[in-house]
């Protein structure tokens, strides 16, 4: 790999170590220790290593040069005098050799540089919150603790702005001389163990489960919530946790603030809130009133309570079109069964069925009394009673909050709890068959939906639409976003403004 550190331009060997290996084996061999780049000492006996008569680089690659007494003098011995810098050596050297004869877990580059970020927080040379490294105080340390001689020795001196060291504690996708992770690990402290065995992770808001704000819960204050998401923001840098309740609410609060109660922002109320909301406004309360106990301003409140109303209202006024429309069917056709019914208006059929199934079943026809036993599938039954499960599904898909997932057979038959029927016998359900092909989305549309989703969300959050907001948001790459987003995009904010 790419290196600063220059190789020895030839072997080397500890004299001390080849008279063992002589007495021992008879002969002589280069040892991996002494050829480790910008290493130059013998750990087990400390002493400096001996250039050979052989070069590294031969001009012949094919040569066999083995070590020799005559190549490698057995008699120039020189230890190391400076204990200080003899212990440094030893506590890097170990390193080498534990890497050299150990197994260690593969681990990906961003796994090395979590350690040193949650590591370098701990000991103060960088910021808790955003994590910025004090690159000065780190520098000095640093050339405090191992000295200049030991760095220039190992060729990594911390000269400049722009040192290996500063580097290797940036974010950075780089990989490093390993002989330079042992030096800045031993220097924080983190052992080989700990470096490949814990998943070492920044936890700027503890562990969770965390605290649901929302008042309007019966949880409210309870550690309940399990899904945090960390994010920095653009502007300040600073980390943003965004909590996720399944009681539908999300707040934010910033990674400095120590008080677990305050929450900087709310994203979204949710539906537990929203119906709190609604019954304190049947109650009569004042808008000020409902808003100091489920710790909204006024003016949010009124938002919500007009925005509730307007989709009940209209959810309402479609069961009483669907509720006449069946009537009125059944009294065209008097002598029509229900099954009869349903075939010439399915579509109305599932929206009562899925909407209003008690309503429906008592208005009407009742199953006649003479049924013939009758083992035979049928069919026609079957596809409609299949359909009405595959539109409740589709609209739960539709209907659920979040980012959109997208409609597939699977996810739909899944749901519906029909994958198997579907699976094997879609030919015999011409219906249902019919409104999935109609129904399922192919990846634009599905993109499609999740940009329409981001702008309205960034709508909701009072933001500017902004081409890669809404982008970002929807979690399509840009070369990927459908070509007439960028060529009607103006023209589809104005109409999807007119529609919030
Ligand atoms: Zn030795
Ligand atoms: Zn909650």
């Amino acid at each position: 790999m790419a290196s600063s550190i220059r190789n020895s331009p030839t072997f080397r060997y500890c004299p001390l170590c080849f008279r063992e290996d002589l007495e021992r084996h008879g002969e002589l061999y280069w040892h991996r220790m002494h050829h480790i780049p910008g290493w130059d000492i013998c750990v087990k006996h400390g002493t400096w290593l001996n250039h050979s008569k052989v070069a590294l680089r031969q001009t012949n690659k094919h040569v066999f040069a083995e070590p020799t007494e005559e190549n490698c003098p057995l008699d120039q011995v020189a230890f190391i005098t400076d204990s200080e810098l003899l212990s440094h050596y030893r506590s890097i050297g170990n390193g080498i050799e534990a890497l050299l004869t150990q197994r260690f877990p593969h681990r990906p580059l961003d796994w090395f540089q979590r350690h040193y970020e949650s590591r370098l927080r701990q000991k103060h040379y960088a910021s808790p919150v955003s994590g910025k490294v004090d690159q000065a105080k780190l520098q000095r340390d640093f050339i405090q603790y191992y000295g200049n001689e030991f760095l220039g020795r190992l060729q990594s001196s911390l000269r400049g702005e722009f040192h290996w060291l500063a580097a290797m504690v940036r974010k950075h996708r780089k990989s490093f001389f390993s002989l330079r992770h042992l030096l800045l690990m031993n220097f924080l402290g983190i052992s080989l163990e700990e470096m490949f065995e814990q998943d070492e992770q920044y936890k700027p808001f503890g562990d969770g489960p965390w605290l649901c704000l929302n008042p309007a819960a019966e949880h409210y204050q309870q550690k309940v919530i399990t899904d945090l998401t960390i994010s920095t923001c653009e502007i300040t840098k600073e980390v943003i946790g965004t909590f996720a309740c399944s009681c539908g609410f999300v707040y934010t609060r910033r990674a400095g603030e120590s008080d677990q109660n305050k929450k900087s922002r709310v994203k979204q109320y949710g539906e537990v809130w929203e119906q709190a909301c609604l019954r304190l406004a049947n109650e009569s309360l004042s808008l000020r009133e409902i808003g100091r106990r489920l710790h909204a301003d006024p003016m949010t409140v009124k938002n919500h309570i007009r925005g509730k109303e307007v989709k009940d209202g209209r959810r309402n006024s479609q069961r009483e079109r669907d509720r006449t429309e069946w009537l009125s069917l059944q009294q065209q056709h008097p002598n029509l069964s229900k099954t009869e019914l349903r075939k010439l208006n399915s579509a109305l059929y599932a929206r009562l069925y899925r909407n209003d199934r008690i309503w429906l079943d008592k208005h009407s026809p009742k199953p006649s009394k003479k049924k013939t036993r009758n083992n035979r599938v049928d069919w026609n039954q079957r596809d409609l009673e299949v359909l009405a499960k595959v539109q409740d599904a589709v609209s739960q898909i539709l209907e659920s909050n979040g980012k959109p997932k997208r409609l597939t057979v699977g996810r739909i038959a899944a749901i519906a709890g029909v994958r198997a029927l579907l699976e094997r016998h879609l030919d015999r359900l011409p219906e249902t068959k019919k409104y999935l092909e109609k129904t399922v989305e192919s990846e634009k549309q599905y993109r499609w939906r999740k940009i329409q989703w981001a702008m309205a969300e960034l709508k909701r959050q009072d933001e500017p639409l902004q081409e890669w907001k809404v982008l970002r948001i929807a979690g399509i790459r840009k070369e990927h976003a459908p070509m007439e987003f960028f060529r009607k995009r103006d023209s589809i904010f104005v109409e999807m403004l007119k529609e919030i």
